[in-house]
């Protein structure tokens, strides 16, 4: 890790107080969720439907066959151990410090209100809800484990229930979209974390930003690297605990891959 460089990113999370965090698939890897398009990630390990995941978490295909959706869903999203991180941890913190006004997320988990964030904007949804597509009664997340990648049912119109998510062929909600727009436009310091920025809607929402340093902190090169006053090729996590140390910040440092139960 480059001394100078985490120096740097500590300097400007201390000269800040709106930062935004801008963050995708990485920032949960390290707490064993599996990304798309890496060598591990879902498209290249998960092969037993003989579709790809894209295809099986699109609109189309949760109407068609509800039952292998809901068999991967349970399997991937629902039925994971998976435990906030270290950078979960250090978001967390830096909110409580009042540095940090907005995490956005790429993500589905709920790792970040998990860790203790209050303010995220989940562009994607969550898998921690869900609801009937019919009159919209909520069903606890619990009962829908419960079965155990079977299909759930409303209790009360008896159609389909499905979890709060934004599928492909789906748009954002606006809602979302214009909050998370809001918190990017007013923020002095935009960190962006484990995002390729390679997928639509996610590069458009950082032409918002006003501020004048843009941290970039992700394994591959992004269109945005020449933008960035920083750009971290490391662990997301390794980054954020370093800066940490730095900023003399504590913050519960979750140092493993599986996290806690
Ligand atoms: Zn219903």
């Amino acid at each position: 890790m480059d001394d100078n460089k985490i120096k740097n990113f500590a300097e400007l999370i201390r000269s800040s107080n709106r930062i935004v965090f801008f963050g995708g698939a990485g920032v949960s890897t390290e707490s064993g969720m599996k990304d798309y398009r890496s060598e591990d990630g879902l498209y290249n390990t998960v092969t037993k439907y003989q579709v790809p995941p894209e295809t099986i978490l699109s609109h189309s295909f949760f109407e068609r066959h509800p039952d292998v959706f809901y068999d991967f869903y349970y399997n991937y999203f629902l039925n994971t151990t998976a435990a906030p991180n270290r950078t979960h941890y250090a978001l967390t913190a830096l909110e409580k410090a009042g540095k940090l006004k907005a995490i956005i997320t790429q993500n589905i988990d709920g790792l970040h209100q998990k860790a203790g964030s209050q303010h995220v904007i989940e562009l994607h949804g969550t898998v921690l809800k869900h609801y009937c597509t019919a009159c919209k009664t909520i069903m606890p997340n619990e009962q829908v484990k419960a079965l155990a990648g079977g299909i759930p049912f409303c209790e009360k119109c008896h159609h389909i229930v499905r979890p709060d998510v934004v599928l492909y062929e789906e748009s954002l909600n606006p809602s979302t979209v214009e909050a998370a727009v809001d918190a990017i436009s007013s923020a002095d310091l935009l960190i962006i974390g484990g995002t390729s920025l390679a997928v639509y809607p996610a590069a458009n929402f950082i032409l918002y930003f006003k501020g004048k340093h843009i941290v970039l902190i992700n394994r591959d090169a992004t269109q945005y690297d020449d933008r960035a006053s920083v750009v971290f090729r490391e662990s997301i996590g390794q980054v954020f605990e370093d800066t940490m140390h730095v900023l003399g910040l504590p913050f519960e440092n979750v140092n493993n891959k599986k996290g806690r139960a």
